[in-house]
């Protein structure tokens, strides 16, 4: 068991280091004061591979394992979680194309999602199925060859600014078994885009209501067989989990290192704050969690790579502990800062705003805690 990187991921990480550095960290405090959605930031992440890292290379994709996406992700993240989400999203619905589409819908979507110049996103959830997500009523009709779809998405991330939506629609009768997943052009006619949402964080990406009254998709638009669109959301949900968790971690470690630079500089009693050992001691904790969680996301994220049958188990974990962890880490941080954490002229209280929403969406930790309880207690996993 090898648990440090290779060269190759390294050099990899470093990538993503320097592109974070010249792309996002000048403009991160902007974008999310402002509200602005940076398009041109997500074209240069195309050319460098980071809009499909781990999307088959068939698409246009790097290809690479979940685990190298995290690499590049947490990157990312420690400067500007919101901005790194959001191409999270993209990745995994990306993914879901070059995955389950049909040849036509692949060839014409594909290259354009892989490079950036188009983005993408995906709609599960509806203003009465969140957390129960299986009992969505959105409906995709038979109509000759075509489907024609209705129903109400809510809180789509990139709702607006993105150009496919990545929707689960129900074909059939109750339950998860009777819903399908359907590549769907942004502008096609009958889709709405409700009013942006005003958020506590995530502000360099739109959240919006959708609303779609008879959308006319061809029959080749699906992703999959009819009727295994649940199944195929909550395989792209494992990823995207190991990814929201990685936001976190990424968040975490820009806390940390502003924390240990703060408490180095910061002097009160005629003496720094990194002399008194109340905060040495927070900063170790921070520290250890730290690794614990990022650890936990690298773990799932080989499962999932391996294809291990109790991935979406580890995906679970990993998403609760490393949001949790990483939202905490991040409040310590503002915490050392004092009043000057409070401000924004320092980047603690972004952080702090932007990590919370990873303990609600992509299921919320309660829901992690279902899933692994009922591996547990249900399935009888065996977790050695
Ligand atoms: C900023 C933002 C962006 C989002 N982006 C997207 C997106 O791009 N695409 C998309 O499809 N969705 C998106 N979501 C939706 C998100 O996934 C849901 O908000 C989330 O799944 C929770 O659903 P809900 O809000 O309806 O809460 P509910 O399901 O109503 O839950 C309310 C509370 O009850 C708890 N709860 C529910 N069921 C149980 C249970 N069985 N046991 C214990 N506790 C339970 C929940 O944990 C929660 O605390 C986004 C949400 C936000 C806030």
């Amino acid at each position: 068991m090898d648990l440090e990187l290779t060269e190759e991921q390294r050099a990899f990480a470093q990538a993503a280091r320097d592109y974070a550095q010249g792309e996002l960290a000048p403009h991160a405090a902007r974008w999310d004061a402002e509200g602005i959605f940076p398009r041109e930031a997500f074209a240069r992440a195309g050319e460098l591979g980071f809009c499909a890292i781990y999307a088959s290379e068939a698409i246009g994709g790097l290809g690479l394992p979940r685990l190298d996406a995290t690499l590049v992700f947490e990157e990312m993240a420690a400067v500007d979680p919101s901005t790194t989400a959001f191409l999270t999203i993209h990745n995994m619905a990306t993914w879901m194309v070059g995955q389950w589409g049909s040849a036509e819908v692949r060839e014409q979507w594909g290259p354009l999602l892989a490079s950036g110049e188009k983005l993408a996103s995906y709609c599960l959830t509806e203003p009465n199925a969140g957390s129960d997500a299986g009992s969505l009523a959105t409906r995709a009709e038979r109509d000759g060859g075509d489907f024609l779809i209705s129903g109400a998405k809510a809180f789509i991330s990139g709702g607006g600014d993105t150009d496919l939506l990545v929707v689960m629609a129900r074909t059939g009768g109750a339950g998860p078994s009777g819903v399908s997943a359907f590549a769907v052009p942004a502008d096609a006619p009958g889709i709405t885009y409700g009013r942006k949402e005003e958020k506590m964080g995530w502000n360099s990406q739109s959240t919006r209501p959708i609303s779609f009254e008879h959308v006319r998709v061809p029959a080749r638009n699906m992703l999959g067989a009819e009727g295994e669109g649940f199944k195929i959301a909550m395989k792209g949900l494992d990823g995207g989990r190991i990814n929201i968790g990685t936001c976190s971690v990424g968040a975490a470690q820009g806390a940390l290192d502003a924390a240990r630079r703060y408490m180095d500089e910061r002097r009160q009693f005629n003496r720094k704050l990194s002399e008194f050992q109340a905060l040495q001691f927070k900063l170790a904790d921070m520290a250890t969690h730290l690794v614990a969680a990022r650890q936990m996301v690298r773990l799932a994220a080989c499962k999932l790579d391996s294809g291990s049958a109790d991935a979406g188990t580890y995906c679970a974990m990993a998403k609760r502990f490393a949001t949790d962890m990483g939202f905490q880490i991040c409040l310590d941080a503002q915490q050392i800062h004092g009043g000057y954490g409070y401000l924004r002229d320092y980047p603690l209280e972004r952080l702090v705003r932007d990590t919370r929403v990873h303990q609600i969406l992509e299921g919320t930790n309660e829901i992690m805690r279902v899933i692994v309880a009922r591996q547990l207690l249900e399935k009888g996993a065996d977790i050695r």
